[in-house]
């Protein structure tokens, strides 16, 4: 079946009757831009890039960063990359860099610790404005929770290729910037963050920790670990809403976007760009040749309206078995 999948190497993802739904890679470490490249995902919907701050000490500089970017940029060959800014804490420790935190994941992580330690943030947003100019890049903030913090990082590029240009370096003037909607209070104002950001792109890893208050890396609650939670798709279903309304692009990067058992619901959702682990590219597509995405969205909209109640179960049921 494996080797049958790869005949899907190349074929443009669609559902049954032709709608075109994207599919992208998130890149973790460097292994994963050849699976991205050789699987020809039609884009990397998430580059994280904390790997550069794993198993060393002291913090990589504003050069480690750009060769890593024009590395990772080149070896694409073209394929568009969504660099997400650095997601340090909470699960994502590294030694000396983050403050101790009672409690790491409602603490100064991402670009909350990015925010107040310019330092850490400089060189990389230096680094990857200038990588920029050797492909397509767009860049996306994670834990987003306010929208402060949007415009906070709109100041600080603005400032750093003014820099950049006094220096007389070369750097990609126009990189869209989207954010990640993996609070609770970023998905319930997804509208207001459309207004001012280029896509969204929705975490359902984070999203679902803090929305069902259940630690990530804790094994004693992941037992109550849920997507299909009515609260989850209330919030999914409302940053797709807000994107449609203010036509930009949603997508979703977290585990849940690579999942075959929630894909079709995905799909009814109105969602049309789905981001995962390179090794999920083909089961992805292999799914959504058989869906329908008029017949799913039906079925989707009357499972919204009974979210929670007798019938929840059974038209769930109906829609995962739609394919
Ligand atoms: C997420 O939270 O869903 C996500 C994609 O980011 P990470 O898993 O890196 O926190
Ligand atoms: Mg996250």
């Amino acid at each position: 079946q494996a080797t049958q999948r790869l005949s899907l190497i190349g074929k443009p993802a669609t559902t049954k009757e032709g709608v075109r739904v994207s599919l992208m890679a998130n890149i973790e470490l460097p292994e994963d831009i050849e699976s991205t490249r050789v699987l020809k995902a039609d884009a990397v919907g998430l580059y994280r890039t904390e790997f550069l701050y794993m198993n060393r000490q002291g913090m990589p500089d504003e050069e480690e960063h750009y060769r890593t970017y024009r590395k990772v940029i080149e070896g694409l060959d073209g394929i568009p990359i969504t660099i997400r800014t650095l997601d340090l804490g909470a699960d994502k420790q590294v030694d000396g860099c983050t403050a101790a935190s009672c409690n790491p994941a409602l603490g100064l992580r991402a670009i909350r610790l990015c925010l107040k330690e310019p330092k850490i943030f400089q060189p990389q947003i230096r680094a990857i404005l200038r990588a920029a100019i050797h492909g397509p890049v767009r860049i996306m903030i994670p834990m987003l929770s306010n929208l402060q913090e949007v415009r906070k990082l709109k100041a600080i590029i603005a400032e750093t290729k003014r820099q950049l240009a006094e220096e007389g370096l070369p750097y990609a003037d126009h990189i869209p910037i989207g954010g990640m909607i993996e609070v609770p209070a970023a998905a319930l104002s997804a509208d207001a963050f459309s207004k001012e950001l280029d896509f969204l792109s929705i975490g359902t890893n984070d999203l679902i920790q803090y929305t069902l208050a259940i630690d990530r890396v804790d094994d004693e609650v992941n037992y109550l670990y849920d997507p299909l939670h009515p609260a989850i798709l209330r919030l999914i279903q409302t940053v797709i809403e807000a994107g449609k309304a203010a036509d930009i692009p949603v997508s979703m990067c977290g585990e849940m976007a690579g999942d075959p058992r929630y894909i079709p619901l995905l799909v009814g959702m109105g969602l049309r760009e789905f981001s995962m682990q390179p090794g999920s590219l083909l089961i992805a597509k292999e799914c959504l040749f058989s869906l329908s995405a008029e017949k799913l969205s039906k079925q989707t909209r009357k499972l919204m309206k009974k979210l929670g109640s007798s019938k929840h179960e059974r038209l769930l049921d109906k829609i995962c078995r739609l394919h």
